[in-house]
């Protein structure tokens, strides 16, 4: 097998401590089935915390809006209420989840594509509309004069900035009107003095380019003077997400990795992926062709630190620091991030059902769930599951380390959880659960589907006690022990607090059936975050 090429995962002490609860996740598994989904509220609330002191660190003031896209948990949005986030809804349903959760409508932000009655229960219950343009702005103005609605506060997208000092500019994007047309959409904005309020402008750039996102921010600010010289006076700048998330744990094993991976192309190794994929490379007639077209998944600066870095750089002309430019304007900064709230929220469990040698030698272990179901691939990310054998008494096969084939649970030659080799520890048994960490942003829930009548993962909420609460046998009689399920592994020695759980569609940050406690969630404190 040579030398086996993992890629571990990232893990917080919280994600490390559900990995190590094996009685806990197979229990859940057995009794919900699989693949399952586990997300964990407690762990969005303190990255939102991380990037409050982001804000903190540069003074600036400002609303976090977690982009409610990156995951359909109910749990992960009503946890988000019961602190100081804002939540980024871009669709009907996601803006009826929003309010439901409790999400008043000054903490919700519409934007994406709109149909019109997104758009009108947007403006009927007065939450900030992102306009993508002109056209929007003239339909939702029409909107409000038609069913005289409250005038609608709105911030307007931009897009396509240049920077002549640097002649920088930013990819062209399909959403947002180019910084350079503003003109136009404020003298559209003009028309409709009583049905609109401008507040401010914004951009959401998916690039990882920390050059591109400060022109834009630059941009902004430019923007803001333009909008100031027609006599309005914006309040917000929203620098949208695409902040980021390291998955890997260490970041040789991604250089070696991708090394590797390019030799493998050129063929001057075994073959590291399922008939010779490249992931974006390509070996023509002796030279190397293409480009990796897959997730940097080692960062050295991802999430809260990105947005510390964008906001230390120099802006591209103006020269001062990004962050002093938007206290200078006295800016509120909005952010809008996805994939680095829900970093670490979540993992995605599925069931060993079969392992086999292929023709060619290969070993395949075919799992109960599919490649919609587990879409780190999907996304680019490569990154090894964790395996959590069965508790049931067999001794762990001695063999070590080896180079596995993940399969699905469709009748599709294409099914693969991933082409590429994956190397594990030992080989798994039918039976162990393989848990793919870090899932909750875009990789659980975002492209399954019932393809075959096969059963779509149930999601279910984990949380753990606080400290002050797990020597309060009371409390724990009262939560969580309604359904008799326990993490009985962690309790035993370890000293650490057991798993609760409950569905997704169940949680609510509120303490059920323990009147003595007061606190604002099932475990735990209120609030947060802030
Ligand atoms: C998807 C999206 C986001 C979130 O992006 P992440 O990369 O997950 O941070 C934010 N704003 C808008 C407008 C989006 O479309």
């Amino acid at each position: 097998m040579g030398v086996p090429l993992y890629l571990e995962p990232r893990l917080t002490p919280r994600l490390v401590s559900l990995l190590a609860s094996g009685r806990f996740l197979h229990t859940l598994v057995a009794g919900l089935g699989s693949p399952l989904n586990v997300v964990l509220p407690d762990g969005i609330a303190d990255n939102l915390g991380r990037f409050r002191s982001v804000y903190r660190t540069h003074r600036l003031s400002g609303q976090i809006f977690f982009a409610h896209k990156a995951n359909r948990s109910s749990a992960l949005v009503r946890r988000l209420a019961a602190t100081d986030a804002g939540l980024d809804v871009a669709s009907l349903g996601e803006l009826r989840h929003a309010l439901g959760a409790g999400f008043a409508p000054g903490r919700i932000m519409a934007t994406g594509p709109k149909n019109p009655e997104f758009l009108w229960l947007a403006a009927r219950t007065g939450v900030l509309v992102h306009v993508d343009g002109r056209a929007e702005l003239d339909e939702l103005a029409a909107l409000v004069r038609r069913y005289a609605l409250p005038p609608a506060r709105v911030l307007l997208r931009l897009a396509g900035f240049t920077s002549e000092g640097s002649r920088l500019l930013t990819r062209p994007s399909r959403f947002g009107t180019p910084a350079g047309e503003l003109g136009d959409v404020l003298a559209t904005l003009e028309r409709y003095p009583v049905e609109l309020r401008p507040v401010g402008v914004g951009y959401h750039l998916d690039t990882t380019s920390l050059d591109e996102k400060a022109v834009a921010l630059e941009g902004c600010v430019r923007a803001m003077d333009e909008c100031r010289s027609r006599g309005l006076d914006p309040r917000i700048i929203d620098i949208g997400g695409g902040f980021g998330v390291s998955y890997l744990a260490d970041g040789e094993q991604w250089e070696r990795y991708t090394t590797e991976l390019t030799r493998a192309v050129m063929g001057q190794r075994p073959a590291l992926t399922w008939r010779r994929h490249g992931y974006g490379l390509r070996h023509e007639a002796g030279t190397l062709r293409g480009s990796l077209a897959l997730y940097p998944a080692h960062r050295p600066v991802a999430a809260e630190q990105y947005l510390d870095a964008l906001l230390s750089r120099p802006a591209p002309t103006l020269g001062r620091p990004l962050a002093t430019l938007l206290l200078e304007g006295l800016y509120d900064l909005c952010t809008e991030p996805g994939r680095a709230l829900a970093d670490q929220c979540g993992v995605t469990l599925a069931r060993v059902l079969e392992v086999r040698r292929t023709e060619n030698g290969e070993r395949l272990v075919r799992l109960a769930a599919n490649a919609d179901d587990v879409a780190l691939e999907e996304h680019g990310v490569l990154m090894d599951p964790v395996l959590v054998p069965a508790e049931d008494g067999r001794a762990p096969a001695a063999d070590g380390p080896v180079g596995v084939l993940l399969a699905g649970n469709l009748c599709l030659e294409a099914d693969m959880i991933t082409r590429r080799t994956v190397f594990l520890p030992r080989l798994p048994h039918p039976g162990d659960l393989l848990a793919f960490a870090n899932t909750a942003g875009y990789c659980m829930d975002f492209r399954a589907g019932e393809a075959q009548r096969q059963p779509v993962a149930r999601k279910v909420a984990a949380w753990q006690d606080d400290e002050g609460e797990r020597d309060d046998g009371a409390a724990r009689a009262g939560r969580g022990e309604q359904d008799g399920l326990e993490a009985q592994d962690a309790e035993d020695g370890s000293g650490e607090a057991p798993w609760r759980w409950c569905l997704d569609e169940e949680y609510w940050p509120v303490a059920q059936y323990a009147p003595h406690h007061t606190a604002a969630r099932p475990g735990g404190h209120a609030g947060g975050g802030a």
